[in-house]
């Protein structure tokens, strides 16, 4: 039996009582999984059918559609068959837990339930499970996975890791196609960066977490970083307070950027319509103290006014730079480039501000080949940005930003040529490709 979740598992809870359902959701996001919550069957089966869970704790007493029901029509859909499905009861009659087993549920829980037995019950059944095939994790990901979870650690979770525009369909299924937003936390705290459509489904959590302060930093506002805004739950609900930080534009600024989206030509909703406090501040001081965290900036080499992030909690550092295009035309062998290379002269500031995160999340959009007819497009050829990798000897570096044309098995052909790259310029960086629902520790 592993001690330890896997944080790319996501569980459905559907179960009517609001203090169980949330109770199980604290308990279980606590231990490092993605929590969904439906209130009835329908509902359940409706939100399978959008994205398969690994496993389901399924209430037997549920309202209008009872809960045996569900689990036989989730066993007999050939689609959802095999998803795991933990049934959880306050009755202790035989023949239905007879039943529920014989269906193909994995195990019964009775309610009340002590927290320990029901990490026990979810961690065996995914020791149990066969793996599911998910993007590669860095190997500091797969040494953490074997070691205790410690809720005192600060992680990042990738809501959105696509650029331009979100995408979607099977060829797409491991890597995920919403665009920019990561989350930064630790404990109760919060920071979110960027606001493309990942945002949307971040503030579905949010908001059943209830009311509170957020602070939101935009790299820049090109759609892919600010398209989830209008789609944000907690900007619709009173008592949440939004604090949205970005850069100061070139023409118009971040708040009718911002609120341009909801123009009544774009959008049925208006800005007046959002019911939370919302305040937009430029980004006037090179740092910022926000919520425990120590958050600064420095423009990248990109179009528009557009900054990276750099987050540091206690001794721990993330950089976030989504859109770089880091030795601007140079399409020379990466081991050319030394410190003193003139190639480097308009991004040395940048090597700077990076050097040596535990995290560095920063793109690496094109392959060799295709940055030949993208440059000035405003992103890295992968040779491009490993050398930013090696001149500021980051300790790990996470590629987001990926090409909307580039499907799972490109990327993964991509990440073996950054692999090897890497290898030719003797960096023993440990490389992942991000994708959506990657979770880590710094
Ligand atoms: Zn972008
Ligand atoms: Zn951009």
């Amino acid at each position: 039996m592993s001690d330890a979740p896997n944080p790319a598992r996501q569980i459905l809870v559907i179960e009517d009582t609001a203090p169980v359902a949330f109770l199980l959701q604290f308990l279980l996001t606590g231990r490092g999984y993605v929590v969904e919550l439906a209130e009835d069957g329908e509902k359940g089966l409706e939100k399978v059918s959008l994205n398969i869970p690994d496993l389901i704790i399924l209430d037997l007493m549920l309202p209008g559609m009872h809960g045996m029901e569900v689990l036989k029509r989730l066993k007999s859909d050939p689609v959802t068959r095999g998803v795991g499905v933990m049934m959880c009861t306050a009755r202790k009659y035989k023949p239905d837990l007879d039943q529920a087993l014989e269906l193909g549920a994995f195990d019964v829980m009775h309610k009340p339930f002590e927290k320990e037995e029901l990490f026990e019950m979810v961690e065996r059944f995914f020791a149990k499970s066969p793996k599911i095939k998910m993007p590669e994790m860095p190997a500091r990901e797969a040494a953490r996975q074997a070691a205790p979870t410690s809720v005192d650690r600060c992680f990042f979770r990738c809501w959105g890791t696509r650029g331009s525009i979100p995408v979607s369909g099977a060829e797409y299924a491991r890597y995920g196609g919403n665009t920019s937003c990561v989350e930064i936390g630790h404990q109760e705290e919060l920071l979110i960066i960027d606001a493309g459509s990942g945002l949307r489904q971040l503030g579905v959590k949010l908001a059943r977490r209830g009311p509170r302060k957020l602070h939101i930093l935009i790299t820049h506002t090109h759609w892919d970083h600010i398209q989830g805004f209008p789609f944000f739950e907690p900007a619709y609900i009173p008592g949440f307070e939004l604090v949205i930080y970005g850069a100061t534009g070139f023409r118009a600024d971040l708040k009718s950027l911002f609120t341009g989206q909801l123009n009544r030509d774009y959008f049925p909703v208006q800005f007046e319509d959002m019911r939370a406090q919302i305040e937009f501040r430029h980004l006037d001081q090179q740092q910022l103290d926000l919520e425990g965290f120590r958050v600064s900036w420095e423009y990248t080499h990109h179009p528009a006014a557009t900054v990276g992030f750099k987050v540091e909690f206690g001794t721990k550092s993330l950089a976030y730079v989504s859109d770089n295009e880091f030795l601007y035309g140079y399409q020379g062998s990466p081991n050319d480039i030394r410190e003193s290379s003139e190639e480097l002269i308009h991004h040395r500031r940048l090597v700077e501000f990076v050097r040596g995160v535990d995290v560095l999340i920063h793109e690496g959009q094109y392959t060799e080949d295709e940055y030949r007819t993208k440059v000035g497009w405003g992103h890295s050829s992968i040779a491009n940005a490993c050398v930013l990798a090696r001149l500021a000897e980051v300790k790990s570096w996470v590629v987001t930003h990926h090409d909307p044309r580039h499907d799972d098995e490109f990327l993964d052909r991509k990440l073996n040529r950054t692999k090897d790259l890497l290898r030719e310029l003797g960096v023993g960086t440990p490389v992942v490709h991000a994708y959506d629902g990657l979770m880590d520790y710094l």
